[in-house]
C-alpha cells in the first residue's frame, strides 16, 4: 500500500511513521509513507496557502489551488477506474470513523490523506476532489496531521504481514462487533489479585467461552449500543436479554 499525506507540517510524521509498528512495515516494504508538504504547490510568491474567507468573518481558509494540485502530482485525476486513490479529507464534520472504516481502507492501493489547519478548507475541495470525509470525535483539533496518524496507524497494521501474529487483529476490540475480553500475565497472584482459574486450566474450549463471554459481558456494560449490530447467538441474546432485566430490576429496588 502507498500513502500519501498533504501537510504543512511534514515534521510532526517523522517519530510516528518511523517507530514501532509503522516503522517495521515501512522497513519490511509492506507500506510506502510520504509526506507532501503542499506549500510547495502554493501559486504566489509569498508561499501563502490560505486566504481570507469570502463573506467575512474570522479564521483563514485553506486555498484549493495548492491542494489540487499537489494531489495533482501524485495522481492522473482524468484517469478512471480503479487505479484511483482514496482521497481523504480530515475534517471534524467527517464520517465519523470507525474499525470498519479502518478495515475499508485496508483494502486499497493507494491512500492520499489532506490534513487541514485554520479555519477550514475552500470548499470546492470538498466538492471536486475528495472521496471521503473522516473525523476522529466529536471534538476540534488544531490541525489534520493528528487524526491522519490515528487513521493511517489503523489502516497499517490490518495490512498483511504488519502484525506479527495474523489473529491479534482480527481478535481486538470492534474487529469482531464487540469489545475484547480481559487480559492477564504473569504472575498467577499479584498482590490480593488472582488470574481467573479458567485462563490457567489449559482447557482451551473453556477459555475460548469464557472469552466470549467476557467480550459480550464487557461490550453489554461499556457500549451497550455496540451489541444491536454484533452477531450473537439466540443462546447469547437470551443471556444478555436475562442480564438486562436483573440489571432493571436492580435499578428498580434503588
Ligand atoms: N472550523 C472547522 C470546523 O468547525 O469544522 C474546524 C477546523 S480545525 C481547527 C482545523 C483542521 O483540523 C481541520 O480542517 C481538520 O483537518 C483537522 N481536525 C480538527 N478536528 C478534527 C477531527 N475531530 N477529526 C478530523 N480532523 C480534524
Amino acid at each position: 500500500m502507498k500513502i500519501d499525506v498533504l501537510t504543512l507540517f511534514p515534521p510532526m510524521f517523522e517519530g510516528v511513521f518511523s517507530a514501532s509498528i509503522l516503522g517495521k512495515a515501512r522497513d519490511k516494504g509492506l507500506v510506502e509513507l510520504n509526506t507532501i508538504d503542499f506549500r510547495e504547490f502554493s501559486n504566489n510568491k509569498h508561499n501563502t496557502v490560505d486566504d481570507y474567507p469570502y463573506g467575512g468573518g474570522g479564521g483563514m481558509v485553506l486555498k484549493a489551488e495548492p491542494i489540487f494540485s499537489a494531489v495533482e502530482s501524485l495522481v492522473d485525476l482524468q484517469l478512471e477506474g480503479e487505479s484511483q486513490p482514496r482521497i481523504i479529507l480530515m475534517c471534524p464534520q467527517g464520517e465519523p470513523y470507525t474499525q470498519r472504516k479502518a478495515e475499508e481502507l485496508a483494502k486499497e492501493q493507494h491512500l492520499i490523506f489532506i490534513c487541514g489547519h485554520y479555519e477550514g478548507y475552500d470548499e470546492r475541495i470538498r466538492e471536486h476532489l475528495v472521496t471521503d470525509e473522516i473525523s476522529i470525535g466529536d471534538y476540534v483539533l488544531t490541525g489534520g496531521e493528528l487524526p491522519a496518524m490515528a487513521v493511517i496507524d489503523s489502516v497499517v497494521r490490518l495490512l498483511p504481514g504488519v502484525l506479527g501474529n495474523e489473529s491479534s487483529a482480527s481478535e481486538d476490540s470492534f474487529s469482531t462487533g464487540l469489545l475484547e475480553y480481559p487480559h492477564y500475565t504473569r504472575p498467577v497472584q499479584f498482590r490480593d489479585w488472582q488470574v481467573p482459574d479458567i485462563l490457567v486450566s489449559g482447557h482451551h474450549a473453556n477459555i475460548a467461552i469464557w472469552r466470549r463471554q467476557q467480550s459480550l459481558l464487557r461490550t453489554w456494560s461499556k457500549r451497550p449500543e455496540l451489541l444491536k449490530d454484533a452477531s450473537l447467538t439466540p443462546k447469547e441474546q437470551l443471556w444478555l436479554a436475562d442480564l438486562e432485566q436483573k440489571k432493571q430490576a436492580a435499578d428498580n429496588m434503588l
